[in-house]
């Protein structure tokens, strides 16, 4: 399989170009060439497998460039250090399936990707002899898991910016506890619009971005989308074992369009007689369902919501999905992407709409809507929902037909132990991996909103 640009201006490339890139060099971002399509045969064969043995079949459809061989340690590796055997479950809860991708270390299903991810880059950097430096700002969720997926990793380091305590403290115990030598925490005196600003001037710097070879994790990366496809192929054989085979519908909890990406690529491989559509949840930063539910793409202004990780305006893999819309013409691409960076608005024609709500049906949540769907949830099943999942709940319940649903569950409720006490007004008890955390030593930095003073700090304790 070979790889190609949204805007059509790269020549093909191999998969391990593919993982340290972000954007392609047109500004595009990276697709293979053609998606797969599962014969029944093929189904057959990946439907009782593990699921590191089924992530491992759905890659080499995928990874042209490394041998079988090569692959399997990788993925044997990034999938050992779930705290559950099926490192995915899907739980029937009432009247619907759940399905948990909350057992990576982090506990929320980013780690799914970036545990894959960092066994990737270490094996390619090993084999070229290169080293890494990554650098991000997180608000959260995404710094931690990326922390998670490389501390210890052999010719990388990993620098990340958090503002000094603003962001919850779990989210800051999961990152600054972490031992490992390879890790830098950077506490900036600061917002997090201020880290993005500093580690945006920093990639700006392309001399020093070739010096140290610096390298982000974002979630355009196709490695973290293809590490996610793999668990809707899953989902779709667990609930098949007890509705028999008939078609699905997922709901799915969305802020930069990555994981439902994922689902989309699953629904072409599988065909839509298996995942019939896929429910696209957002919160009240709303773009996505209004261009689902519209053909209203316009930018509005980030808003704060109890389901932080969903806080999102423009969706960064909203481009992948509009290629296939646009029938796989790059240029129509292209001028629809630089229209939309100019007016902050794309319009959709009658039909257009028609085929892209054969894709998705959409909805949003109120913070009132995502608080009331947790309690109502816990009163009527005994099962906490954290926030992010709320959202996909409330909108995979409203669009509720009789086809399973399958609600994705991206973060485990531990994670935003107010929220959850807010909404069921008690107390709740949090896993004993997150209590030690509280009883371990912290390593960061405190720096003040400065780039210069960020990039000494880089430059010092860079892997060179
Ligand atoms: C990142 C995240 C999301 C949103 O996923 P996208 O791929 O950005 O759409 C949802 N829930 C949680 C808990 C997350 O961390």
């Amino acid at each position: 399989m070979k790889y190609i640009s949204t805007r059509g201006g790269m020549s093909p490339i191999e998969f391990s170009e593919t993982v340290f890139e972000g954007l392609a060099p047109d500004g595009g971002l990276i697709l293979p060439e053609k998606i797969p399509q599962l014969s029944e045969e093929e189904v057959k064969k990946l439907k009782d497998l593990s699921y590191p043995d089924l992530a491992l079949e759905i890659f080499k459809y995928f990874v042209g460039d490394i041998s079988e061989e090569e692959l399997k340690p990788i993925v044997l590796k990034a999938y050992s250090r779930f705290r559950h055997p099926e490192v995915a479950p899907v739980k029937k809860v009432d009247g619907l399936y759940i399905l948990e991708l909350f057992y990576g270390p982090t506990f929320a299903f980013k780690d799914i990707a970036l545990q894959f991810l960092g066994e990737l880059f270490e094996y390619l950097l090993i084999k070229s002899g290169k080293k890494i430096n990554i650098l991000g700002a997180t608000s959260g969720d995404t710094g931690s898991a990326a922390i998670y997926g490389v501390r210890g990793k052999k010719n990388i380091s990993i620098f990340i910016l958090h503002p000094h305590k603003r962001v919850s403290e779990v989210q800051a115990l999961m990152m600054t506890t972490v031992p490992d030598k390879n890790v830098f925490n950077l506490a900036i005196e600061g917002t997090f619009d201020d880290c993005q600003a500093i580690v945006k001037n920093i990639f700006m710097d392309l001399e020093f971005k070739k010096k140290f070879s610096l390298t982000a994790v974002n979630s355009i990366n196709w490695a973290r989308v293809l590490a996610q496809i793999v668990y809707y192929i899953w989902a779709y054989f667990r609930v098949s074992e007890t509705e028999g085979e008939r078609p699905v519908r997922f709901s799915v909890p969305t802020g930069n369009f990555g994981d439902i990406f994922a689902g989309y690529i699953a629904r072409r491989m599988l065909g839509k007689e298996r995942i019939e559509r896929l429910i696209l949840a957002t919160n009240e930063n709303d773009i996505l369902a209004r261009f689902v539910n519209r053909g209203d793409y316009s930018l509005g202004t980030v808003k704060p919501t109890i389901s932080p990780s969903m806080d999102i305006q423009v969706a960064s893999n909203f481009e992948r999905y509009l290629y296939y819309l646009y029938e796989e013409n790059p240029g129509r691409t292209k001028k629809a992407m630089e229209k939309f960076k100019k007016e902050g608005k794309l319009t959709f024609s009658k039909n257009e709409i028609e085929k892209v709500q054969k894709d998705f049906l959409a909805g949003s949540a109120t913070e009132e809507d995502t608080l009331t769907t947790i309690k109502d949830f816990y009163r009527e099943t005994g099962y906490l929902l954290d926030p992010h999942t709320a959202v996909g709940v409330k909108v995979g319940l409203e669009k509720k037909s009789s086809y399973p649903l399958i609600c994705l569950a991206t973060a485990h409720y531990s994670k935003f132990p107010n929220t959850v006490e807010q909404a069921i007004e008690k107390k709740i008890d949090l896993p004993e991996e997150i209590k030690r955390l509280y009883e371990l030593p912290q390593r960061f930095e405190v720096l003040p909103a400065d780039t210069t003073r960020v990039k000494e700090f880089v430059k010092v304790h860079a892997s060179v």
